[in-house]
């Protein structure tokens, strides 16, 4: 624990014994009757801290806190610029403290350090700045087309959501879930991965530590079959915004019918990432690495399925391979780390799982194929390629979510459609090519909701990001999240006075 201790001492990040659940502004305390997880350190496997379950009577008080400041109206009804000011001193804040936050994450989620402080904390601020510029811009709609009349339509915050965050970025997710929330003036009560608690809880109260009143966000800890399941359930919830796996979301919408909430899910993918015979190879090599490896493959738009064109395979699989078996495998906690553990032990037991059916099913393994003790004592899973001749192998249609990918070789661009859309997925779609037409071919027909052109994961936080099919139900987005988390409201006013109809003079009655 010593580089750990130093790194601790480095950040000032206070690593506590006991995480639980978060309420109207305070820490819950401790119970001693309440089941308690242990939570380790992924490059190391060491327990780091413990986490404190919470049940039905916690998720009611979570409710219960959020309803009341919805109510009470002063974030509700704030002045934009009033919440505006807040998120923009959020993302300051969030900046200033992105070591602690960087560290946070590195701990529980295992993410290489490196990315965080570049990448995932800065997108955390990104996300408060980007809701903070769209409040301001946002305006209702007037119809005045009937005579005598004017009719407004205006939006007004929905009221409680739910809102369910995974562990593979916990920053990143849950503070464009929480902006694109609360921003419209809504209260949520937050579920964060079992497995990632901390960050989440650190971006919160730097929230309130800006101005955000105590009780718009409250979060609630535990495991998914039991504390998530409790919160889908519970009465009081206006919306549920999920991000995770789809057979969580069916459970979670099953749940949801019951009070006829609706729901928001980013869910899973099992993309293609297409390389052409007059791609620029090096580009294709160097993008469709970072596409499948970046997050250790812990990523739902990894290019986990390279197809290649035939001319060129050998040689895209050669320098890929080369590559590949290159990659600094190591502690997240070394700056040089380019692929850290899996998260948690049971996933890395997943993953390897996936790899040796694969194998079974006639897959030949190119490189990895392993658990490695490369970067030490964690849940390292070796980065893994293989080479496959069918999309129907479950390798093809299972998302790993781990450092594993299979590279299938094609020839015409109609069978690269074809394979890009045989999947269940549509998350997004990769390809690599100096040719217009195909560029053209390829975002007419591949069925993905983000598609990418001679470039890896570039992201523009106003374009919508969500998926076909499987992967996933409505759009992150700014007016998307304006429509998931507001309702809106038409109001007609008589300009003057109009005629109304007489009803209960007939002499008759
Ligand atoms: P998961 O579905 O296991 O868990 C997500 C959240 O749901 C966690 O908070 C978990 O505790 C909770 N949960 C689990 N079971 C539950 C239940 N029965 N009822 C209610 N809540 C429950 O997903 P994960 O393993 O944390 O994340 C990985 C998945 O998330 C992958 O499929 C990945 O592709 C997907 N993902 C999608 C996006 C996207 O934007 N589309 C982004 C990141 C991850």
């Amino acid at each position: 624990m010593t580089a750990l201790t130093e790194r601790l001492a480095q950040t000032g990040l206070q690593l506590p014994e006991l995480i639980t659940g978060y309420q109207d502004g305070a820490d819950l305390p401790a119970d001693e009757g309440a089941t308690a997880l242990p939570l380790y350190y992924p490059g190391t496997g060491e327990q780091i801290a413990r986490l404190q379950e919470d049940d039905a009577s916690q998720i009611a008080g979570a409710i219960s806190a959020a309803t009341a400041r919805f109510r009470a109206g002063d974030w509700s009804r704030a002045p934009v610029s009033e919440r505006q000011q807040v998120f923009r001193s959020a993302a300051r804040a969030i900046r200033e403290q992105s070591e602690a936050l960087g560290l946070a994450e590195c701990l529980f989620a295992g993410l290489p350090s490196a990315h965080l402080a570049t990448r995932q904390v800065p997108r955390a601020a990104d996300n408060f700045d980007f809701f903070a510029d769209y409040i301001g811009q946002m305006a209702g709609e007037t119809f005045e087309q009937l005579p005598g009349y004017r009719t407004v339509v205006t939006r007004q915050a929905a009221g409680v959501a739910g809102l369910y965050a995974p562990w593979n970025a916990p920053l990143a997710l849950s503070s464009m879930q929480i902006a694109s929330c609360i921003a419209f003036g809504n209260s949520c009560v937050v579920k964060p991965s079992e497995y990632t608690p901390l960050s989440v809880l650190l971006m919160v109260k730097i929230l309130e530590s800006c101005g955000l009143p105590s009780g718009v966000i409250n979060i609630v800890n535990g495991r998914g079959s039991e504390t998530g399941a409790a919160l889908a359930a519970a009465p009081g919830i206006d919306r549920i915004a999920f991000t995770g796996g789809g057979d969580t979301a069916r459970r979670i919408m099953a749940s949801a019918a019951q009070h006829l909430t609706p729901v928001h899910f980013e869910l899973g993918g099992k993309s293609a990432n297409i390389v052409f015979d007059d791609a620029d190879l090096e580009r294709a090599v160097d993008g469709s690495l970072v596409n499948i490896f970046s997050n250790s493959g812990q990523i739902c738009i990894a290019g986990s399925r390279i197809l290649v064109q035939r001319q060129v395979a050998d040689a895209f699989t050669e320098q890929f391979i080369a590559r590949t078996r290159n990659l600094v495998v190591g502690d997240p906690l070394n700056p040089g780390t380019e692929v850290g553990p899996m998260a948690f032990a049971a996933h890395r037991d997943r993953v390897l799982a996936h790899i040796d059916r694969a194998i079974a099913d006639g897959a030949q393994l190119l490189c990895g194929g392993e658990a490695t003790t490369q970067g030490g004592s964690g849940y390292f899973v070796a980065p893994t390629v293989l080479a496959v001749d069918s999309n129907d192998l479950p390798i093809c249609q299972d998302e790993v979510f781990g450092p594993v990918v299979t590279i299938q070789t094609f020839d015409s661009d109609e069978d690269a459609w074809r394979l890009a859309n045989a999947s269940r997925y549509g998350l997004v779609g990769y390809c690599w090519t100096e040719r217009l037409d195909r560029a053209l071919a390829f975002q007419q027909r591949v069925d993905a909701g983000t598609l990418w052109i001679n470039t890896s994961l570039a992201r523009d936080l106003r374009a919508p990001f969500g998926g076909f099919k499987e992967s996933g139900i409505g759009r992150d987005g700014p007016r998307q999240a304006a429509d998931f988390f507001t309702e809106e409201k038409a109001t007609i006013t008589a300009l003057e006075k109009t005629p109304l109809r007489k009803l209960g003079l007939s002499e008759n009655s």
